[in-house]
């Protein structure tokens, strides 16, 4: 799983991992790094990326099934550190026809933490902005 320096990266995350601006961290390590989203649809919502530059899932390869399985297993822990322990929802937008605005692969991860109003509400069936 290595990490690309991101200088082939045109995209807005590629400069968030080269460090050229600001960004509220969840999580990183060595193959991922998860942030909060600038344009919260909920209550919780960040994005979980691969340092590696893959611009969208349908470019992800063999090679990267590791790398992928890693993001997906991280979701879980992360989303329960960031109090999401009623559940979340998951989004990968995919190419134009998919919603997708930004050309680097990302897990969106979002939801609600419990409260007195809304502990037994689940999310729409769909977010409607995404
Ligand atoms: P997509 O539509 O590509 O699946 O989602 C892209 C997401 O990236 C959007 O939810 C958008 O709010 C978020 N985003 C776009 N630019 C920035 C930024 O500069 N910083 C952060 N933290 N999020 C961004």
């Amino acid at each position: 799983m290595n990490a690309s320096d991101n200088s082939d990266n045109p995209t807005i995350f590629g400069r968030i991992l080269r460090g050229e601006i600001p960004y509220k961290k969840v999580y990183e390590d060595a193959d991922v790094l998860a942030f909060h989203d600038i344009n919260p649809v909920a209550e919780v919502h960040f994005l979980l990326i691969p340092k590696k530059f893959i611009p969208t899932l349908a470019d992800a390869t063999m090679e990267d099934t590791a790398l992928l399985g890693k993001m997906l297993s991280l979701v879980p822990r992360l989303a329960k550190e960031q109090g999401l322990i009623g559940g979340f929802r998951t989004i990968i937008n995919t190419g134009k026809l998919g919603g997708q605005e930004v050309y680097h692969l990302h897990v969106h991860v979002f939801g609600r933490r419990p409260g007195v109003d809304s502990a037994n509400t689940a999310l729409a069936p769909f977010a409607s902005s995404m």
